[in-house]
């Protein structure tokens, strides 16, 4: 279904994609079902110029995007990315996630996402201040702590979330600690931020694991994308004893079935800014990934990424969801019908999002929690919304995404009916 006039009919869109989940949710709304349509349009997208004086003096102009998809419950919330893909259609599928991952938490959010249309590895330090401080200005209209809170996602740091709260923070005059998350922590930033979606990640998928009667110990484990998310992720499995026995970013895919040293793999990247050219790993082409016998596979890359074809073939047990969207919905079927089950990211991938709740409540009242109370309170409330979801899921006789789908729209379209339309 085309929800809006300028969208293509492409069913594997991001956006499409979204639309497709929220259409398998509908018969388990009851009455809510009338007001669905609120979930199929964004209710606010800007779409600003950003002209950046390059350092040879040349300017160049970028495109950038804040979709605010819903805020019935609360202030937009999601991050920003950096990509040379973003598209607007693409920011508008990740900013609906969040309105869903935010109630399926039950956080005191709507969702939101923005992005830029700009490889980041091909600017300088200075150039990419600078198009970070044009963006944040062009999107001051709609954001600041009460309204919307940016946060990183691909291609954005902490150094980015930085120039953000300060860009924001001269044009209001006043040093706004609460306008975006995920910042450094002498800058209002939380504890445990950088770590949180992986830890996420890991402590999710520690439960489903435990559901499923997979044994962590020697579990052969393959992730895609060794970010933020996938490299944290990678390493606390490995902790526990599991083998990442493969190991995919943009530049490589690398494969050793004894299990990779992720320290130092993470050292490497680090070093590098890639994974290819690592030692300790053979390196197979990147479509011989997803045929790899695994028990737990970490999609932690782009959406997208596991299609019909890749999930006829995928060798596992559990895929854990830390990229957001990365499971089309033919593929959904596909792995439903083979006894895959796929943890969805809006529960898999929270982490982030509720140490960044964390960040903002800290930042209002301007008092700091130490890391194991960030941990601890973490820990709680994603395995309470994991809890929920599973026994929803068995409940309805329908997999978890569809399930922690059910929950959170209950409470998204709960919130409409309860404010009304205004005026
Ligand atoms: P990142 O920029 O730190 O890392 C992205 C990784 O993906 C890199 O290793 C990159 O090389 C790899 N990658 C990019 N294109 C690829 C391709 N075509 N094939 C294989 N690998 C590729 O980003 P991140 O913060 O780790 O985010 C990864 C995913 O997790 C995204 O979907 C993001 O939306 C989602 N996510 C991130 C957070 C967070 O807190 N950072 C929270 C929730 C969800």
């Amino acid at each position: 279904m085309k929800t809006l006039s300028f969208l293509n009919d492409n069913k594997d869109s991001a956006w499409n994609i979204f639309i497709t989940q929220v259409e398998r949710v509908l018969p388990h709304l009851g009455e809510l079902q009338y007001w669905a349509n609120t979930l199929m349009r964004p209710k606010r997208a800007l779409i600003v110029d950003i002209p950046l004086e390059m350092d040879d003096g040349s300017i160049k102009h970028f495109e950038g995007y804040r979709v605010q998809h819903n805020l019935s419950r609360g202030p937009g919330k999601g991050g920003v990315r950096y990509h040379p893909d973003v598209t607007l259609e693409e920011v508008m599928a990740l900013s609906a996630w969040m309105t869903v991952k935010c109630a399926a938490l039950n956080l005191p959010f709507g969702g939101a996402k923005g992005g830029i249309r700009v490889n980041p590895a091909s600017l300088t330090t200075k150039e990419l201040e600078r198009l970070t401080r044009r963006y944040t200005s062009e999107i001051g209209l709609i954001i600041g702590p009460q309204q919307d809170i940016p946060a990183p996602d691909v291609g954005t740091n902490a150094q980015v979330m930085a120039w953000m709260m300060d860009t924001y923070s001269m044009n209001v005059g006043a040093t706004t600690t609460g306008v975006v998350t995920g910042k450094p922590v002498h800058l209002g930033g939380s504890l445990g931020r950088v770590k949180a979606t992986g830890r996420g990640v890991y402590v999710t998928g520690l439960r489903a694991a435990e559901r499923l009667g997979i044994e962590i110990q020697n579990t052969r484990i393959g992730v895609q994308g060794f970010g933020n998310v996938g490299s944290v992720a990678a390493q606390l499995f490995a902790s526990q004893g599991a083998k990442i026995i493969a190991v995919q970013d943009h530049s490589a895919t690398l494969v050793n079935e004894n299990g990779i040293d992720v320290d130092a793999l993470i050292a490497w990247q680090q070093r590098n800014g890639e994974i290819r050219g690592f030692g300790a790993a053979g390196q197979l082409d990147s479509e011989a990934f997803w045929k790899l016998s695994y028990e737990i596979v970490i999609p932690a890359a782009l959406e997208g990424q596991i299609t019909a074809a890749r999930a006829e073939q995928l060798s596992c047990q559990l895929i854990l969801e830390g990229a957001n969207g990365p499971t089309v919905p033919q593929a959904d079927d596909i792995l439903h019908e083979r006894g895959i089950t796929v943890l969805p990211d809006v529960i898999c991938n929270a982490g982030g999002v509720t140490v960044s709740y964390f960040e903002w409540v800290q930042d209002f009242s301007s008092f700091y929690w130490s890391e194991e109370e960030i941990y601890q309170k973490l820990d709680a409330i994603i395995l309470r919304a994991f809890d929920d979801v599973w026994k929803k899921s068995e409940q309805l006789g329908v997999p978890l995404r569809t399930a922690a789908y059910a929950i959170a729209c209950e409470r998204i379209l709960s919130a409409r009916v309860d404010r009304g339309i205004y005026p």
